[in-house]
């Protein structure tokens, strides 16, 4: 029989795509939709996959349980992805006590609605390589002590921590998979990747003349979003919850990111690229490197798309968007 699926963060980049993967797999596809005075962009992302009329969504707020718990009754899931969160880091200091609430507690709120529930429904949390921040050991796996350096990375700890809890306390089919960053032509504007991908679409067709950008020394394991959700699921086919590292296995700084996009473009980053004070952060997680092997292992799973694919594809998708 086809399964049930219930997304929040539908709307945001991992929703979209796990949407498609899903609805590709037959699923039946419901999503949580937070109310907006600019609900005609709600759907963007998942209009520009083409799936937007085919997943249904629910009125509701990840902050408000009783909204949660209104939705599980009616949607009656087989598995439930809580991707929704106030996902931005730098954001996290301006708004610390909302990002506790949307991305800590409101996965609590989930969980404990499940369990009041519909304790047989699948559970996945999406936990960030942002908890190893100050990292403690070259490559960062599964073992990893963690070190989180942003009011994010502390919120989501939390979460990922509950989530272990009531998988050991109630027995529920719950787990995290610890992504580390994945990128795609859907990623939000402000997060380097896509800043700087479509500043570079802007300088080539003359619509700017440079990017200002924070730390170019940052170094991030990025990886394709479309790849990553393909994670998500197949953790919640496994007969044992457990938690898993997804990533590339390759590190690369922000400096070297530029200098792939804008020769995608026939440009040389050194032109272009500015650096300002204002994209600094308070405290930086300086570099981030997964080890992959345990999903590989366990889940049959590993990155396909490389970083010259990826930056091809999203600095691709912005001239095209920008060129309409
Ligand atoms: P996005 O920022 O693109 O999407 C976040 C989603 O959360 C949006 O759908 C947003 O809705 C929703 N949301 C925000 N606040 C609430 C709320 N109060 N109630 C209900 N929904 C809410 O994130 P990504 O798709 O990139 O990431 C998905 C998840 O994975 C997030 O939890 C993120 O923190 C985590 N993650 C992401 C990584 C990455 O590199 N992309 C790496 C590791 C973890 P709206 O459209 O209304 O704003
Ligand atoms: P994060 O890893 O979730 O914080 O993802 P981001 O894409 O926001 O940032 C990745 C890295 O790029 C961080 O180390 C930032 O400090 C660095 N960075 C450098 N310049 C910028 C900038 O202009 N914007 C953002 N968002 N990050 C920048």
């Amino acid at each position: 029989m086809a399964k049930t699926a219930l997304i929040t963060g539908i709307t945001g980049q991992d929703g979209a795509y796990l949407a498609q993967l899903l609805l590709s797999k037959n699923y039946s596809v419901h999503g949580l939709l937070r109310r907006s005075a600019s609900a005609d962009v709600i759907g963007a992302r998942l209009n520009f996959l083409g799936i937007l009329g085919d997943v249904e969504m629910h009125d509701a707020n990840l902050t408000d349980i009783t909204s949660i718990i209104r939705v599980i009754q009616t949607v009656k899931p087989d598995e439930i992805y809580n991707l929704g969160a106030q996902s931005f880091v730098k954001t996290s200091w301006q708004q610390p006590v909302l990002t506790g609430s949307v991305s800590g507690l409101g996965a609590v709120n989930v969980l404990e609605a499940i369990r009041l529930l519909s304790p047989q429904t699948r559970f996945y949390q999406a936990s960030t390589s942002e908890m190893y921040g100050l990292i403690q050991e070259p490559r960062q796996s599964e073992t990893t002590p963690f070190y989180p350096r942003s009011p994010y990375a502390a919120a989501k700890l939390y979460a990922h921590w509950m989530t272990v809890n009531y998988r050991e306390s109630f027995g529920l089919h719950a787990s995290s998979g610890i992504l580390f960053n994945h990128e795609s032509p859907l990623r939000g504007i402000e997060f380097v990747t896509r800043k700087i991908t479509d500043g570079v679409a802007r300088i080539k067709l003359g619509l700017a003349d440079h990017i200002s950008l924070g730390n170019l020394d940052a170094k991030r394991d990025w990886g394709h979003a479309r790849d990553y959700v393909e994670a998500m699921w197949l953790m919640l086919q496994q007969d044992t919850p457990d938690d898993y590292v997804v990533a590339t296995g390759r590190t690369t700084s922000v400096r070297d990111f530029c200098d792939l996009a804008f020769a995608h473009v026939g440009l040389k980053a050194a032109d272009h690229v500015r650096v300002d004070e204002r994209f600094m952060r308070p405290a930086e997680v300086d570099v981030l490197l997964g080890n992959p092997d345990k999903a590989k292992a366990k889940l049959g799973w590993q990155a396909t798309t490389t970083l010259e694919q990826l930056v091809a594809e999203m600095v691709e998708a912005d001239l095209k968007r920008l060129s309409r």
